[in-house]
């Protein structure tokens, strides 16, 4: 209620009960002002009922839930169902208009304001997160997920004029599909930089990189496009350098961050990237690193031309809901509830780290040393011993049921049914041959022809717990007790 009609209540109760309402409708009225005069995480996060004040009042911004409208055009956004309208607090007319994702609605000041609001949310997480300023010269949060925003902004590089006959995107070997995908998709031609092993971790062979660029002749490639994010033993590429090496011979450089907001070393490294060498973008996507529903991802870097230029690439509108749900979440988490969760995460990798080991040393096994450089995923050696053991008490009828009998790749299945998701088996014993995209890889989903044993990869990601962790540790040795 405005001040007006609160001293009109004057007139129905006693002025001095009036007076104490206003004083507290005006704390919520201040929280709303810090909010939009400073842009930033409140140190505390909001209760879901102030948020949805909050939400509700900005949506009453919107045409299409103004009292008096009548809507004569060919987008009002009308919603037909009572449950579509409540999921969406009445948003309704997305975000951008024709010629600019980022470009204000005059049908809409309440979703333009939310989407303004939500990017310098965005933009003060992550340099909570410990990103540099420098390399956060803006961030654009798209509604798609990690995959199609890197297309879309291989394609915003490809547009820039002096880029267009280049179609070499030079690509350290990262088996997530997606990946490669977002480059086909592009129209643009992918070139596997195959990776080096350097004790058990898989990395960027930054020889072979360099050599390519040489072959290839820079006029044709359009970029380098390096990971951060990678299940072990594959660890983040090697950015600084390979930002460097784009920098000196003036090829881009995307980086895919799906999920390293979480991860203060990669974000360092990005931060050093940027400042160092050349990086165009780095994208990142909104639910690993938010805890919200897929749908979304964050474009940022050091180039705030570039980022722009990606808004205005995007072709028409856009839905709302993933930027409303980052919005949400991020008042909800407050300053303090963000870096719990990154402090969590990060005293509970060390904890994950010992629990593995230990297990590991109890049935043979050993967990792969990849600590140093990957900060979020573990990989859990498989030995033959499992399977040997198991054919012992097994009669075998074929060799098509000892093949499937007693593949490891059981291991993750039968983690699956004991309510154990995410984990995955690499097993080397069957190498398997995948075709993406027209290219033949071996061993697909290792990241590098020949690893030398087969594993288990499990993933420190932000907002597991310590029980989540207890439990695992018990699920999984009960399983090997049973193969071995
Ligand atoms: C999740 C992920 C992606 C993108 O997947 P989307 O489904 O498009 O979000 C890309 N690379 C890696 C390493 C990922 O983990």
């Amino acid at each position: 209620m405005n001040l007006k009609n609160l001293e009109t209540c004057k007139g129905l109760i006693k002025g001095s009960y009036v007076d104490q309402a206003i004083q507290g409708t005006s704390q919520f009225n201040k929280l709303l002002e810090t909010l939009l005069i400073h842009k930033k995480l409140p140190n505390i996060g909001y209760n879901d009922k102030i948020i949805e004040l909050i939400l509700n009042e900005i949506s009453m911004m919107d045409s299409n839930n103004f009292i008096e409208n009548i809507g004569v055009g060919e987008r009002e956004g009308r919603i037909y169902s009572g449950l579509v309208e409540k999921r969406h607090y009445g948003f309704a007319h997305g975000i951008g208009r024709s010629g600019d994702i980022t470009e204000q609605q005059p049908k809409a000041a309440g979703s333009s304001l939310i989407q303004k609001l939500t990017h310098s949310l965005v933009l003060d997480a992550m340099k909570l997160a410990g990103l540099e300023q420098s390399s956060l010269s803006n961030c654009l949060l798209l509604p798609m997920a990690t995959g199609m925003t890197l297309t879309l902004t291989m394609l915003t590089l490809k547009s820039q004029q002096s880029q267009s006959n280049k179609r070499y995107v030079l690509w350290p070997r990262i088996d997530q599909k997606s990946c490669l995908k977002s480059i086909i998709t592009a129209g643009l031609i992918p070139i596997v930089i195959p990776n080096i092993l350097e004790g058990d971790m898989i990395r960027t062979d930054l020889n072979i990189l360099e050599e390519k660029i040489k072959e290839l002749g820079v006029d044709n490639i359009l970029c380098v496009f390096s990971t951060t994010s990678c299940f072990a033993p594959r660890v983040p590429d090697k950015i600084i350098e390979i930002s460097e090496i784009c920098k000196r011979y003036n090829i881009g450089h995307i980086i895919n961050n799906a999920y390293g907001l979480q991860c203060s070393k990669i974000l360092n490294n990005i931060s050093q990237a940027c400042k160092l060498g050349r990086v165009d973008a780095f994208i990142q996507s909104t639910d690993k690193n938010f805890m919200v529903p897929v749908g979304g991802a964050i474009i940022s870097g050091p180039n705030k031309e570039f980022i722009d230029q990606i808004a205005r690439n995007y072709p028409g509108r856009a839905n709302s809901s993933p930027i409303l749900d980052v919005f949400i979440t991020l008042l909800s988490m407050g300053k303090q509830g963000w870096l719990d969760l990154l402090k969590e995460r990060k005293e509970l990798l060390i904890y994950f780290n010992e629990k593995l080991s230990t297990l590991a040393s109890q049935f043979n096994e050993r967990l792969l040393n990849t600590i140093n450089e990957n900060k979020i995923s573990f990989a859990l050696t498989l030995s033959s011993k499992i399977l040997n053991n198991t054919t012992q008490d097994k009669e075998i009828t074929t060799i098509g049921d000892f093949k499937n009998s007693f593949s490891f790749s059981m291991i993750g299945s039968k983690l699956f049914s004991r309510s154990c998701s995410g984990s995955r088996v690499i097993d080397l014993e069957t190498n398997k041959k995948a075709i993406i995209g027209g290219i033949e890889f071996n061993n697909y989903g290792s990241h590098i022809e020949n690893y030398s044993t087969s594993y288990l990869t499990v993933a420190c990601a932000i907002g597991i717990t310590k029980i989540e962790i207890d439990t695992f540790i018990q699920r999984l040795s009960k399983l090997f007790k049973q193969q071995k």
